[in-house]
Formats: structure tokens, sequence, C-alpha cells
């Protein structure tokens, strides 16, 4: 690991910024910020941040030092892993076992994101998954698409209600001009993914994207950030030599809730230079819509994939993987098929019990 500047980091991480969007509620008294310790037990706030020597001080239990230590202390991690928390070490390289020797291993391009995107970015993330939490009715939908607690916890899935975000970033501080040019927000000020559930892409175990999912008929059913477009659940795939890929985010959270290495492409207009990580994948097994558009987009990517590539044909009636999770016998079904495809082994014993 090359040498690493604590105070550029420091610099770069403003400690109250980062405090704020570890879910510590602070308010600003003069120069400094004030806040319930998350170190001990305590209702009236005792954590004081300081800006100006980029630390905190904790009159309850005198925990101290920089963003760094307040990392490592709240997420219980070492050094590399706060740096990681941060943007601040790139993460590592998907690698799969087959590759050869000596070969750069695939990558997907991550968007550049600041230190300020990241913050904002993971604060939204959390709040949201916070409210879907306290969201009956978004609750029951995903449980109607067979999607239970541990997918909700394992992909953060949030819920907006429209109401948390703005007065956050106000309140610490961030820019709302940023937030509005990442799509979190609107132009009128209100909130772009009021009333959807959230589907975030973690890198690193942050958030790096999002897109939301209408709860009510819409026009636009799903609303992805103005950020680029990554590949939904890439770092998922890391160490597998077989991986599925799908279309949308749902099918791609199905996947997940039967233990699948999956991956959405968020549409079947993808370019090429997006599907490069595919290509020192040893096996791919493509699960896309059964609408012609899905046919023709899964039968040019085997085509230009070649041998190593399945096409697995989701039954007549069904509309893609995301709607066959949501069938009692959904899951039963596509691992039938699988087996017709002589690929059953592998997935069965990874396969949470349902
Ligand atoms: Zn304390």
């Amino acid at each position: 690991m090359p040498p690493v500047d604590v105070d550029r980091i420091k610099e770069r991480n403003p400690i109250e910024r980062v405090v704020a969007a570890h879910g510590i509620k602070l308010q600003q008294r003069g120069e400094r910020f004030v806040g319930c310790c998350p170190f001990h037990e305590e209702e009236h706030p005792s954590l004081v941040v300081y800006p100006a020597t980029k630390s905190f001080f904790c009159f309850g239990c005198r925990a101290a030092g920089d963003v760094i230590d307040f990392l490592r202390r709240k997420e219980g991690i070492g050094f590399r892993e706060a740096l990681d928390l941060l943007g601040e070490r790139p993460a590592p390289p998907l690698d799969t076992p087959k590759r050869d020797a000596g070969e750069a291993p695939p990558q997907e391009s991550a968007p550049r994101l600041t230190v300020d995107d990241r913050l904002i970015l993971s604060a939204a993330c959390d709040l949201y998954h916070e409210a879907l939490g306290q969201n009956e009715r978004a609750l029951k939908y995903l449980e109607r698409r067979g999607l239970t607690l541990p997918v909700i916890q394992r992909c953060r899935l949030g819920y907006s209600d429209g109401q948390v975000l703005k007065p956050f970033l106000q309140r610490h501080r961030f820019s709302l001009r940023r937030a509005t040019e990442m799509g979190l927000l609107r132009k009128d000020g209100s909130e772009a993914m009021a009333r959807r559930i959230v589907v975030p892409e973690l890198r690193g175990g942050r958030c790096a994207w999002m897109v939301g999912r209408a709860l009510d008929e819409r026009r636009l059913k799903y609303l992805g950030l103005s950020l680029p477009k990554p590949i939904l659940g890439y770092e998922g795939l890391r160490g597998h030599d077989r991986v599925f890929v799908t279309e949308g985010a749902f099918d791609y959270l199905t996947g997940v809730s039967w233990g699948l290495p999956i991956c959405a492409l968020l549409g079947t207009h993808v370019r090429a230079g997006r599907l490069k990580f595919l290509e020192r994948v040893p096996e791919v097994v493509l699960v896309f819509d059964t609408d012609d558009e899905g046919q023709r987009a899964a039968h040019d990517l085997s085509a230009s994939l070649g041998p190593r590539t399945h096409v697995v044909e989701l039954p007549g009636g069904v509309k893609d993987l995301g709607e066959l999770g949501a069938r009692p016998d959904g899951r039963e079904t596509f691992f039938a098929l699988l087996e017709n495809l002589g690929l059953a082994a592998k997935e069965v014993q990874h396969a949470p019990t349902p």
C-alpha cells in the first residue's frame, strides 16, 4: 500500500460531514457541532465535533480522535477499511479465478465522484433504508415480489417518503445544487425518489448510484440518478466463474434472493465498453426479458460472447426474472430450467433455502 497522507485525507473529508453521514444528528453551536455520542448510551448530546482541528471528543465517554478514528470505532473496522469507506483507496478490481496469470483483471469504470458526492449518496441511501423499515406499504410490495428481509438488508434497499433528504442536506450544509445535479432532488427542490423503492448500487459497501421504482402507476416506472449508469451488482460477481446477467433492477434482486452471482445491465441498449467485464468470465448465463427486444439482445450478446454463454428461456406468460420471482413456484421453476441447461449443481448448493 502506498504511503498515506493523513492530513490530506482529513482535509478532503470534513469530519462534521462524515459524522453526519454516519447517522449522527449534529447541531451547530458556533464553531463546533454537538450530537449524541454513538459510543455510549446517552440522551443528552455530549459528542463535540471541531471542524477547525478536524477532531471529535465525547465529554461522556472520552472517545476522541480524527475522522479516521471515528470511522474505525463507529464501524468496528481497521485503518485500511476506514480509508476504503472514505473512498481514499481504490476498490480492489474484480477478480475471476480462472484468468491467466499476468493478465489484467476485468474492470468496469466506476463513476467519478467527489468526497461530497459520496457522502450525499451514502446519506440518502441510509435515510431511505431506514425509511423502508417503517413503511408498511413498501415492505408489502417487496414481499409480494418475493423480496424479504435478507435481500432488503444485503442490497440496502430503501424507500423515499419525499420528506427526509432535503432537510438532512440543509442541516449538514451539503450542496443542494450538487444533489440536484446528481438527480436526487428536482429543480423545484422536491425529492426525485419520492414514493419509490430505491435500489442502490453498492461499491465497497457504499452507495455509488441508485434507481427508484415507483410504487404507484406512473409514466416513469424506473428513475435512475443522473450519474453514469453502472452494472448493477457488479461487485457481487467477484470470485465467481459463472455469472448471471439480467436486465432490470428487480430481476437482479430476485437473482440475489436465490443466491445467484448476478448483475443487471439496466436495459438492453448497452454500450460494448460497459460489457468488457464479461470478457474474462468463463461462463455467462443470460436471463433476459421474454419480449422481442429482450430475446434479440440475449441472442446478440450470446453471439458476441461465444460458446461459454447460455441463454435461459423463461416460461411462457412470464415477462422477466422479477416476475418469475413473485410466483410461489418461481424459484423451483428457475432451477429446473437451469438443470435442463446442465447448469444446476453449483447454484443449487449455494442457494439459500426459501
Ligand atoms: Zn461518548
